[in-house]
């Protein structure tokens, strides 16, 4: 039966993507104001990385859908009071909303996986981080503290906080449910309503969350869905004059352009955006784990990671042994699709985007770079329906070359000698970006020297790309504005207000016209 906006049941599934996709109850819906109903913008095809298919497609949302949203989210905060839930109260629908994620892990996986391209091992992590943010946050909602502070006169001061009315969040299609949770979860706890805008390239995972927050009791409202274009549905988002919090993960540029939206509202904003992260190999690194670690830092995700380690940064005494090793280890790695257990390099999210990065490497090759493996689409002909890419490993360039300075999101990794700390910290330090950075090494009082003098939001020391929800998360320079995770993650989504209470009962001194 054809939908009135003239998609067949809003959804075609391949058959390849049928066994995996007939396990989730897939809407044409956006969910808008606590109401699903077809959207009336573009549509949106979901295709599937691995055949290429589109296995689902839907009416997108339109800036008109951002009004109706925000207005239901302040109407629905002020009809169900969920600003002045006790914290217990708030905490115990966030636990629901926790266990619905838990008991649909493996409906998520697929569906991301299917959305997507990632592996199946990682998009069930994914959707248990998600489980694990929900749980974290009621519970550092439930232990969450103000304070009375030291009075300077005859009165008690406290510092309280409040929440700020709707919040847009929008998020990109590398992480889905990972993102979401990172920003809704925080969100809601803080009395505030949500308005979602997820990406056009991956948008059923957010659909799929809303349902589950509804059935675990999320009063009606709170939450809506709009999946749309940036420029239009985002961007009305972000202007809307009653959205109070902006918070972004998304691409450097696209977060300059709303800071300066924000800038214009005064409206606070948390941007989580790219990077070009260094990880840096001593000569006493412990070599097998150095490149365990790195492959798995730069190609888990096909390098769709905010956080990939691409800049390989190798002590000159060990580089040639390392980069050998590092290359022999890359061409062992199994590309395939995301549903095969065997598979460590996935597709990408699309032949667009694969594109893109081939054209940035072949790039790299005319000034001069040596691709010393992958570099290339596979041969492997029942791959050549999907947006595979082989993992590529580049050398021969310095730090100033194009490749060393764009974020390429995709699975690529440029390996350069370092000769000394003070050479190692000026080159990793030379990059607009400052998200996350790996050392390697066995001296531990070398290690901490680097981790405080390298300039990013996250270091890990001989390990990399490890996350948990109650460590805060930020970047700085062009990586980022602001903090999310941890337990201070909640009050970026309130108000700080102060309250002075008069224990003197003297009237001030102006009294009587003095
Ligand atoms: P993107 O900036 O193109 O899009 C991100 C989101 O912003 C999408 O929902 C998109 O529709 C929306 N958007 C685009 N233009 C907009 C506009 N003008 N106004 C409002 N919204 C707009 O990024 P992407 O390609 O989806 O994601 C990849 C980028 O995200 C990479 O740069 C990556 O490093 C970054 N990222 C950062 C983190 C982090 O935590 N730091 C995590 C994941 C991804």
């Amino acid at each position: 039966m054809n939908s009135s906006n003239g998609i067949a049941d809003g959804i075609v599934i391949d058959q390849a993507s049928r066994g995996l996709v007939d396990a989730v109850d897939l809407l044409d819906e956006i969910f808008v104001a606590g109401h699903w109903r077809q959207g009336s913008g573009a549509v949106i095809s979901s295709v599937d990385p691995a055949t290429g298919e589109v296995f689902a497609q839907l009416h997108g949302a339109i800036p008109d859908d951002v009004d109706e949203a925000v207005a239901g989210g302040l109407r629905a905060v002020a009809d169900s009071g969920w600003d002045r839930w006790l914290p217990h109260e708030r905490a115990a629908v966030l636990r629901r909303i926790a266990d619905g994620i838990e008991a649909n892990n493996e409906r998520i996986a697929v569906l991301q996986t299917t959305d997507t391209g990632k592996t199946l091992t990682e998009t069930r992590a994914l959707a248990a981080s998600a489980a694990g943010t929900f749980r974290y946050m009621a519970a550092a909602l439930e232990t969450m503290e103000g304070a009375i502070t030291p009075s300077r006169g005859p009165y008690v001061t406290f510092a309280t906080h409040e929440p700020m009315g709707v919040v847009g969040a929008i998020t990109p299609w590398n992480s889905p449910i990972a993102s979401d949770a990172q920003k809704i979860a925080p969100a809601l706890a803080a009395g505030n309503a949500v308005v979602a805008k997820p990406p056009v390239w991956a948008p059923w995972v957010t659909l799929l969350l809303a349902r589950i927050c509804t059935d675990a009791g999320l009063p009606a409202g709170l939450l809506s869905v709009l999946p749309g274009p940036g420029r239009t549905v985002g961007e009305a988002l972000a202007e809307h004059p009653d959205v109070a919090k902006l918070t972004f993960t998304g691409g450097t540029d696209t977060g300059r352009h709303l800071a300066h939206i924000a800038a214009d509202k005064l409206m606070p904003v948390t941007l989580e955006l790219g990077g070009k992260s260094p990880t840096i190999v001593f000569d006493d690194a412990d070599i097998e784990q150095a490149v365990a670690g790195i492959l798995y830092g730069v190609f888990s995700s096909s390098g769709q990671s905010c956080i990939a380690g691409s800049r390989v940064f190798v002590q000159r005494s060990i580089h040639d042994r390392f980069l050998a090793r590092l290359v022999a280890a890359t061409e062992d790695l199994r590309v395939g699709p995301g549903t095969d257990p065997r598979t460590q390099v996935a597709p990408m999210i699309t032949r667009s985007h694969r594109d893109g990065v081939a054209a940035m490497v072949e790039a790299a090759r005319t000034q001069g770079a040596t691709v010393l493996c992958g570099g290339e689409i596979p041969s492997n002909p029942e791959l050549a329906d999907g947006a595979y890419y082989r993992p590529t490993i580049i050398a021969g360039v310095d730090n100033s070359a194009d490749i060393c300075r764009e974020e390429i999101f995709g699975p690529v990794a440029v390996v350069l000698p370092f000769d000394d700390e003070d050479d190692l910290v000026e080159q990793a330090n030379d990059t607009v970006f400052g998200l996350a950075c790996g050392i390697w090494t066995s001296d531990y009082r070398r290690a901490w020297r680097i981790a405080g003098a390298v300039r990013a939001g996250t270091v890990w020391i001989n390990t990399y790309k490890q996350f948990s929800i109650s460590t805060p998360f930020s970047g700085v320079k062009d990586s980022g504005l602001g903090t999310e995770k941890g337990r201070e993650g909640i009050k970026s989504y309130m108000n700080q207000k102060s309250i002075y209470v008069d224990m003197a009962g003297t009237p001030l001194p102006w009294a009587g016209g003095a």
